[in-house]
């Protein structure tokens, strides 16, 4: 079976063998702790070990087809994330493109194979492994998964993919340039799915505004709320109307609240945030009957901020002089 061994230290392939026996397998990744990388020099610890197969490799084992033909599990020490209970597996073209680095170019120098590996193995593992990482709260390693992948990558929805989540992880490092230049990546990916687009965009006007380019901000918002996209207008309108309201521009901040309350989806907090918006509009504007039913509203959807704060201004709203909603309240 051929067995790759990824660290998860520097992001390379450090070993490759075919391993021919349960000690062999063992080996294969026992045998790099503490050894210099091939690629970087860079000396991995047992935990940043990760050891991969080819599929059909795996599959030929369990079948019993390879040598000592029995069906165990590999050691669960490789891992590199302790939620991890098996070996990452590759199929198909990229198992062949593996095998025919192994075995076809021989000439070729250590460091150049395993450089080649390494951006063979980022290009299809690099989103996934930074997405895992970011889970795990290593950011760090994320980041270093994730340029890895966008830098490696084939496909450009897997590229825009690894910068969408390069940048949502910048920005829990607090590096706000480094996650505004990578939204702005995927921006770049013009054919990526609207979803990616859209939560990049959303992003970076976020990233913008925290810089204090409020122009920038208002661009990326307006782009999202023009994509009309379903997940993602709502909140784009919320965010512009915010900005508009702050710009002095009431009116046209609230119909876009307006737009952001009717088009959020039920259990999306962007409802009761813009109910929230839309009562203040209405209080500050002299029509507090008008201002009641969307605080409450915001109370009702029980959404964090918008929700303290309109119990709060509901309390405080004079006593109503029509009875345009009939009795209660
Ligand atoms: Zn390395
Ligand atoms: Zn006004």
């Amino acid at each position: 079976m051929n067995v790759f061994v990824l660290s998860h230290r520097c992001g390379h392939c450090v070993h490759r063998q075919v391993a021919l026996s349960d000690d062999e397998y063992e080996a294969s990744w026992r045998g790099r702790v503490g050894k210099p990388c091939p690629v970087c020099g860079v000396r991995p610890e047992e935990s940043d070990l990760q050891i991969i197969l080819p599929k059909d490799d795996v599959q030929a084992w369990k079948d019993g087809l390879l040598p000592w033909g029995k069906a165990n599990q590999p050691h669960a020490n490789f891992a590199a994330f302790k939620t991890t209970s098996a070996p990452e597996t590759v199929r198909g073209e990229m198992a062949k493109t593996l095998r025919d680095r192994m075995y076809g170019d021989a000439s070729r120098k250590r460091k150049e194979e395993y450089t080649a590996l390494s951006k063979a193995f980022a290009s299809i593992l690099g989103l996934q492994f930074g997405m895992e990482a970011e889970k795990a709260g290593d950011y760090e390693r994320a980041v270093m998964w994730l340029k890895s992948g966008a830098e490696n990558a084939t496909d450009p929805d897997a590229a825009a993919g690894c910068y969408l989540y390069l940048g949502l992880t910048q920005q829990k490092l607090g590096n706000l340039a480094k996650a505004r230049d990578a939204f702005r990546s995927v921006l770049g990916y013009s054919s990526a799915p609207a979803t990616i687009r859209c939560a990049a965009g959303d992003q970076l006007g976020n990233v913008l505004k925290q810089l204090g380019d409020h122009a920038g901000a208002r661009k990326a918002y307006q782009a999202v709320f023009d994509s009309r996209d379903p997940d993602f207008s709502a909140k784009a309108a919320l965010n512009l109307g915010t900005l508009e309201d702050e710009a002095g521009n009431h009116e046209r901040a609230k119909s876009l609240w307006e737009y952001a309350h009717k088009h959020a989806k039920r259990q999306d907090s962007v409802k009761g945030t813009a109910a929230y918006n839309l009562g203040w509009y209405w209080e500050t504007h002299g029509d507090p009957d008008k201002a009641r039913p969307f605080y409450k509203f915001a109370v009702a959807s029980n959404c964090g901020e918008a929700t303290t704060r309109a119990a709060g201004r509901l309390r405080g709203l004079p006593k109503r002089r029509r009875g345009l909603f009939g009795r209660r309240g």
